[in-house]
């Protein structure tokens, strides 16, 4: 358990079940939830799903109890899929979640409205067919904030919202995790709902397009499957890298491809590598991802780092001092989705709170987790280095000098491999830092002991342990 939970100390008075049997929403809801428990880590779990209390289910629609509203906030952005797909699970099609809040529950007067959604019926129809396309309501361009390290990606994004299948095609997003390339993918899915009610948008990822290809083999529904997909107006493929090394998916979705492109529909994929830089991935494809427009995305300066949390929580109404924005900005750098998670947090313990404050030492105490996942990133190529150099019994020099004996040259390449996976150096930045090599003998080298960790468990085993030595 972690000692800074302290949500789990709020009691509430609630209406109990008298009855003896068990009610099917609390049923249903331990089932959910142990499906969810075994997809989070356990402090995501305790932290916010622990926290919510099944009340009804009437109409395939679950009503939760929260904390405060930024429980459902933080869970509709990023754990919405995985609500679904438990519920899908657990009760056989999909679930409506409604949440009510604790916090109303005590201090609102009775009588007024327990729950702060009055959606007018307009924003209502969007929002069903968002959620029928895949898409996230609140991942909209209006709600993304737009600094240099994402303004190319942000700009090719609305152009192709705006003429779909006649600007950039396919549009290819790629950077690190938790950069806003959902966020812009979902952007581009609603702005065309926006315009277009009846198009027909579909987001997905590229596990869920895999997994849904095996399915339809298996259930002979193929003829249905390919219906799906090659028939939308705009497809929009998340995480495209995991399709490396599935073989039969990867040459349905060339086929979904071409279908698509030949018909001018717009498709949009996102990635954390470059096309070329996917491992597994057919030629033929990754040249294909290569026609239309590929856009990069960096992690944002601090600037645009406080400007983000300025935005989240205005959008959720919560007011925190510029220098607890200023803290978490400076001290989270590389990964926007943990930065809002840390916003949530400190917001939660304020909530919780009756509005006070925490100090520096409790705010410390509060993100230790994040802190220490951010600390761990700070990985340096000379500690890199260091150690492959330790570890294989070769010189520091060695790494940066131009001899080449395999005894040398191949521990170099697993200390350029380890260094294009652990730090946020460019190829030339790294190769720069081995005696002024090449960005494409970095590439190589990462190429080349990748290809050997698939085949030789040893080196993968000893690779992995030298990854986990230095994460520590
Ligand atoms: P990725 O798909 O690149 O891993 P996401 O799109 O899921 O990242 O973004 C993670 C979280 O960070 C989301 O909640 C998203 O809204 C938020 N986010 C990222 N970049 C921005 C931005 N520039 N403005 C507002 N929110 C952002
Ligand atoms: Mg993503």
């Amino acid at each position: 358990m972690h000692p800074e939970n302290k949500e789990t100390e709020v009691s509430l008075e609630l209406p109990t079940d008298t009855s003896r049997e068990v009610s099917p929403h609390i049923t249903l809801w331990a089932s959910i939830s142990s499906t969810i428990a075994a997809k989070v880590n356990e402090d995501t779990f305790n932290r916010w799903f622990q926290q919510l209390e099944p009340l009804k289910i009437s109409d395939d629609k679950l009503t939760l109890l929260a904390p405060n509203k930024i429980f459902q906030y933080w869970i509709e952005s990023n754990y919405q899929n995985l609500l679904d797909q438990a519920s899908e699970h657990s009760y056989g099609r999909r679930l409506q979640f409604e949440y009510l809040f604790a916090e109303d529950a005590t201090t609102r007067s009775a009588g007024a409205p327990m729950t702060p959604q009055n959606p007018v019926s307009e924003e209502q129809t969007i929002q069903e067919m968002a959620s029928h396309s895949g898409l996230n309501s609140r991942f909209t361009f209006g709600s993304f904030v737009v600094g240099v390290a994402n303004q190319f990606a942000h700009a090719a994004c609305t152009a192709v919202a705006s003429k779909p299948g006649r600007t950039y095609n396919p549009l290819f997003i790629y950077g690190g995790v938790g950069l806003g390339k959902t966020h812009l993918m979902q952007a581009i899915g609603l702005k065309i709902l926006e315009s277009r009610k009846n198009a027909k948008v579909l987001y997905v990822t590229s596990e869920r397009f895999a997994n849904e290809f095996i399915d339809a083999i298996q259930g002979s529904s193929l003829p249905k499957f390919r219906k799906k997909y090659r028939q939308a107006d705009v497809l929009l493929i998340d995480d495209i890298q995991f399709l490396g090394g599935k073989e039969r998916s990867q040459e349905e979705f060339f086929h979904t491809f071409n279908a698509l492109f030949d018909g001018h529909k717009q498709i949009v994929l996102s990635s954390d590598r470059p096309p070329s830089e996917i491992a597994n991935l057919e030629d033929r494809l990754v040249s294909r991802f290569e026609w239309g427009l590929t856009a990069e995305m960096q992690p944002p300066d601090v600037e645009t780092r406080v400007a983000i949390l300025g935005k989240k929580a205005s959008d959720m109404k919560i007011r925190l001092p510029r220098e607890i924005f200023q803290f978490l900005a400076e001290r989270i750098r590389t990964n926007v989705r943990r930065l809002e998670g840390a916003l949530m947090r400190v917001a939660s313990f304020v909530s919780l709170n009756d509005g006070k404050l925490p100090d520096t030492p409790q705010l410390e105490q509060l993100l230790k987790d994040i802190l220490q996942e951010e600390a761990r990133r700070a990985i340096t190529v000379e500690q890199i280095q260091k150690r492959v150099a330790e570890q294989f019994d070769v010189r520091i020099a060695d790494m940066t000098s131009k001899r080449r004996p395999a005894s040398i040259a191949f521990p170099r390449q697993v200390a350029m491999y380890l260094s294009r996976e652990l730090t946020k150096h460019s190829l030339n930045e790294i190769g720069d830092a081995f005696g002024g090599r090449d960005h494409g003998t970095v590439l190589h080298a990462h190429r080349q002991v990748r290809d050997r960790m698939s085949k030789d468990e040893r080196l993968r085993q000893l690779v992995a342990s030298l990854d986990d030595q230095l994460r520590r």
